[in-house]
């Protein structure tokens, strides 16, 4: 064989031609297109397990508190609100961790009905709202049903000092959920530790639909959480002060008269 002839041969086989390059990397390519959506659900999937085991520990640090507080639920917010600890750092005595306050999905800013925020461990932004309206005794009033001047304007008046042994379903009655920060007009009200039945779509205080996906994670009061798959059309109330979907809100599950 002439000596140019092996030179050819040698040069032939010394590497990848830029064709044979641009078919790996399209078929890395192709791959990564084919595997990504799968790897995405996968990773999903495991984020769900985790939102669901965070919530189920925080719900037996609620019920911990309970049988120290005569199986009294933790008040959402103390009776003055500035001096006494809101329901996240009662809770914290019982199920103590940082990242048992913090949904898997909530890494950077956040920007859910058009405001942003950012988890923050402050007891204030954690991303998990509490039942409090109904569950949990807050310091503005909760009306009086003798005079018919009920609880923010709801045909339900929340009972101040809710107890354990009123909750008519515990396995349907909500303890916790993934929630966004309370905000009306684009007004980031800076709490995202409520889920607020009365109000929940002015201030879209309701459980997160987008947070899973399409799917928000719930606790409730017998200490189960589940993956709830469009919340929206599952257990948050359509509109304000109806009696959809009480049965997961209201302990005694009453409807309007
Ligand atoms: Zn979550």
């Amino acid at each position: 064989m002439p000596t140019s002839d092996r030179h050819n041969q040698h040069r032939r086989h010394a590497g990848f031609t830029i064709v044979e390059l641009m078919v790996v990397v399209s078929i890395i390519a192709l791959l990564i297109a084919i595997m990504f959506p799968t790897m995405d659900r996968a990773f999903e999937a495991s984020r769900r397990v985790v939102c669901c085991s965070n919530l189920r520990q925080i719900d037996f640090g609620m019920l911990g508190y309970t049988e120290d507080y005569g199986r009294v639920f933790p008040p959402h917010r103390g009776v003055n609100m500035n001096t006494e600890p809101n329901w996240p750092q009662l809770v914290a005595k019982y199920a103590p961790g940082e990242q048992l306050a913090r949904c898997p999905n909530l890494k950077g800013m956040q920007k859910d009905f058009g405001v942003e925020w950012e988890w923050k461990y402050d007891f204030n932004n954690i991303g998990y709202g509490y039942n409090g309206f109904f569950l949990g005794h807050w310091y503005h009033g909760h009306g009086d049903p003798d005079t018919g001047n009920w609880s923010e304007g709801t045909y339900i008046n929340a009972k101040p000092w809710e107890k354990l042994s009123r909750v008519k379903q515990p396995a349907k009655c909500i303890s916790f959920g993934d929630s966004s920060p309370k905000t009306s007009g684009g007004v980031n009200y800076g709490v995202s530790l409520t889920l607020w039945w009365p109000y929940i779509n002015k201030y879209q205080e309701e459980v997160n639909g987008t947070r899973h996906k399409n799917a928000g994670v719930v606790s409730f009061v017998d200490g189960h959480a589940e993956v709830i798959l469009d919340p929206d059309a599952t257990i948050n109330p359509k509109a304000d002060n109806t009696d959809e979907f009480i049965e997961y809100w209201d302990p005694q599950v009453r409807l309007k008269p």
